[in-house]
């Protein structure tokens, strides 16, 4: 059973339907949504991917698949225009319509169904999984689960619930336009808080934007192919081979793989912000070293209190604030009863991405992976790999 159709799990549904090792029968893969909502809060305007096409679903591993890239492009009858084009990152929203599509094919996804709770029952070996099913509670089992439910927003400071502070995960949903405000705080110094900028300047009214980070610059991410090896199969597997102090030093040094702004949105932004912070009327300040604590709102005005380093706490005015300080992993202790969570910790996570619960049942991590296989674990593009190897482990545990 794959519990959540994200990316990950979907690039697994799709290699195991191409391959047709297990019969659907014997397949479940649950999604809480309707459809496939890839970061829907934020597909911005024009936003395209952070990586390239060809590192879809399943190309790195099945590079001749149904499920390509290039055959969706060919189902829609445009592949010979998208190959003209050069397009190598398409838009984000395109991407999200690819998901569909490939989804659409795959008999055993069911959408529009919640987990509520995983146990492991050790008489029967088997996982017990509930669902909400319009509002009633079913039960079901299960010999082995991919946990595939992704990441949560969860900014580690307290925060009004307001509706004018809006988190990067909800800005489409949330931004109200046209927005017709002086000042605006952005918190965080990734590529959603780059986008946003972007979309504030180019979309906005908006007078003054304060950009605050804890990071001592704005930085780019890497994007360097030396660098970019440990997005692949043999980098995960050298990170997880490590000894554990090697594994903390090196996921420091990996973070400009993932951390910062991508080279050319940077250039394209600064530029923009170069020409509107030319205007007499607008305002751009960057304030870097400084760790936001917390955010109140006193007479309808927020107040950012933040600690720049070495200095004294301070305080921020906004009418609006938006945090962009990324995700924290651990949403699927959520899900997870006690009992599972406390088998889990017993157990070592192998190379596979797999916890062997009981001698024939086994639970697979997507995409949380980043103290084990570093810091690219977290991206899809490292999700066809990894589901190849599931699919390997799937196959032992069978026989
Ligand atoms: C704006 C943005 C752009 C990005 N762009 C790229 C990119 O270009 N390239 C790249 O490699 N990475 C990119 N990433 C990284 C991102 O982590 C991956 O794109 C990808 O979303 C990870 O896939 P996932 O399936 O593990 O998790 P998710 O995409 O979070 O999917 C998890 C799924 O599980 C479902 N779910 C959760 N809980 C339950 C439950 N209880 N029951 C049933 N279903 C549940 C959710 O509804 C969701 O559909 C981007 C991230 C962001 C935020």
């Amino acid at each position: 059973m794959g519990i959540g159709v994200g990316p990950s799990n979907l690039s697994l549904a799709c290699l195991i339907a191409e391959k047709g090792i297990i019969s659907n029968q014997e397949l479940a893969f649950i999604e809480a949504n309707e459809r496939i909502t890839w970061h829907s809060g934020q597909i911005l305007p024009n936003a395209t991917m952070l990586s390239d096409y060809v590192w879809d679903l399943v190309s790195p591993v099945e590079p001749t698949s149904r499920f390509s890239f290039l055959n969706y492009m060919k189902d829609k009858g445009k592949l010979q225009e998208f190959l003209i084009s050069g397009i190598k990152r398409p838009r984000r929203s395109e991407f999200e319509d690819y998901l569909n599509w490939s989804a659409r094919q795959i008999p055993f996804i069911e959408f529009g169904r919640k987990i509520i709770n995983i146990d492991f029952n050790i008489e029967k070996s088997l996982f017990e999984i509930s669902s909400d099913i319009d509002g009633e509670e079913v039960l079901e089992f299960a010999q082995n689960i991919v946990l595939g439910v992704g990441k949560k927003y969860i900014p580690i400071f307290n925060y009004p619930k307001s509706s004018k502070v809006i988190l990067a995960s909800d800005f489409m949903h949330k931004i109200i336009s046209p927005l017709n405000l002086d000042d605006v705080v952005v918190i965080g110094s990734g590529q959603s808080s780059a986008e946003i900028i972007s979309y504030l300047i180019n979309n906005t009214c908006v007078n003054k934007i304060t950009w605050i980070t804890k990071a001592a610059s704005i930085n780019d991410i890497d994007n360097s192919p030396f660098r970019g090896v440990a997005f692949t199969d043999i980098g995960s597997q050298k990170h997880f081979a490590e000894c554990d102090n090697l594994k903390n030093t090196l996921r420091n040094k990996e973070k400009p793989l993932v951390n910062g702004v991508d080279p050319s949105f940077s250039e394209e932004l600064f530029e923009d912000v170069f020409y509107w912070s030319n205007r007499e009327d607008k305002l751009f300040e960057v304030i870097t070293n400084s760790t936001v604590n917390s955010i109140g709102e006193v007479d309808g005005l927020l107040n950012i209190n933040f600690k720049k380093e070495g200095k004294e706490k301070a305080c921020l005015y906004s009418s609006l604030a938006i945090i962009c300080t990324g995700f924290s992993s651990g949403v699927h202790s959520d899900i997870l009863s006690d009992n599972l969570t406390s088998i889990l910790k017993q157990n070592d996570i192998t190379e596979n991405y797999e916890f062997k619960v009981s001698t024939n049942s086994s639970m697979w991590l997507q995409s949380n992976n980043i103290i084990s296989h570093g810091v690219t674990d977290s991206n899809f593009i490292t999700s066809p790999s990894r589901n190849k190897r599931i699919i390997e482990s799937l196959g032992s545990n069978k026989s």
